[in-house]
């Protein structure tokens, strides 16, 4: 068993930390916000960062984006991050979704201190990392990830090696882009069907088995009613916020940009999303409110 630090205790990373420790690790956690350092049961509680990050074996962060994980590993100009403070025998798990050049610069910095270091976001939500059945998507030496193995096992159920440093960012991104894109083709698909007279679960079924088949339809149908499990049957609330899908969708523009790559549907998807949050309040709504878009009346159902 590894002795583990952990930082960034928030909606994933409080209940990953304590997946870990329920693996039987011996955990060293640490948040910005004091109470949640207190919130993992078992767990040693760390004075600072640095001090989680000392006397381990691996190291994890959760944290929400690329300027939080520059200014923890690199330092903010004026003092030196956590990479510089680091013992070289430690292996850093960065968990965080955050734009691949964050990602390779980071790593990049850790491999000249010696240290070997993967990006490895997930998938999976709030209710994957209780579960602990995240799927990671890894960046990263092979090697680095063999020895990563047993303390993502702990928190999952899927891994997955994307190619080198920053690659497990740039899947992650494309996966997230491509749910947006095909949530929002369903949910206009379900309107224009109830619009002429159809009854949304019948036409769901129909396409689940036929050529437009797709993961909304068959675990996530956005339209109220259709599937009790959903978030679209409970008010959209829970599930995968529409502030994160835009998040997602803006290192998705932000990573075509560098490549100069053409994302159109990426792009309207975008737009879409933003319109949902701005003219519905959805942001803390759960993504498959992108219904609401296209029937508005149902927030009135
Ligand atoms: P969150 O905002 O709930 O938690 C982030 C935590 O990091 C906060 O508690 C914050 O205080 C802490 N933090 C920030 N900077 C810190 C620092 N320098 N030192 C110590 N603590 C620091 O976010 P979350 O929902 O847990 O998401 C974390 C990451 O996982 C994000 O990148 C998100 O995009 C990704 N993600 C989230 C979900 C989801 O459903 N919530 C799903 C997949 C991926």
């Amino acid at each position: 068993m590894a002795t583990v630090g952990f930082i960034g205790l928030g909606n994933m990373g409080g209940p990953m930390a304590s997946n870990l420790i329920s693996a039987g690790h011996t955990v060293k956690v640490f948040d910005l916000v004091p109470e949640l350092i207190q919130s993992v049961p078992g767990a040693l509680a760390g004075t600072s960062a640095l001090d989680a990050a000392t006397d381990i074996d691996v190291f994890v962060s959760m944290l929400p984006a690329g300027h939080h994980v520059r200014g923890l590993y690199l330092g903010d100009g004026s003092e030196p991050g956590l990479l510089a403070h680091m013992s070289t025998d430690t292996l850093v798990i960065d968990c965080s979704t955050i734009d691949p050049a964050s990602a390779q610069a980071v790593a990049a910095q850790a491999v000249e201190q010696g240290l070997a270091m993967l990006d490895a976001p997930v998938s999976g939500g709030t209710a994957g990392a209780q579960g602990g059945t995240l799927t990671f998507i890894v960046g990263g030496e092979e090697q680095a990830l063999q020895q990563a193995r047993p303390i993502l096992e702990a928190m999952g159920s899927n891994i997955f090696h994307a190619g080198a440093a920053g690659a497990g960012q740039i899947a992650k991104i494309c996966n997230n882009m491509l749910l947006a894109i095909l949530m929002a083709g369903t949910a206009e698909t379900l309107a224009l069907g109830v619009d002429n007279g159809l009854d949304p679960g019948v036409l769901s079924e129909i396409m689940k088995v036929s050529s437009a088949g797709n993961w909304a339809l068959n675990v996530y149908n956005p339209f109220p009613g259709v599937m009790p499990s959903a978030p679209a049957s409970s008010g959209y609330k829970g599930g995968f916020l529409v502030d994160l899908m835009r998040k997602d969708l803006g290192l998705a523009l932000q990573t075509a940009q560098a490549t100069q790559s053409a994302i159109p549907l990426g792009s309207l998807a975008q737009n879409l999303y933003q319109l949902l949050s701005e003219n519905h309040d959805a942001g803390g709504l759960d993504f498959s409110s992108i219904q609401y878009l296209y029937k508005p009346g149902l927030k009135n159902t």
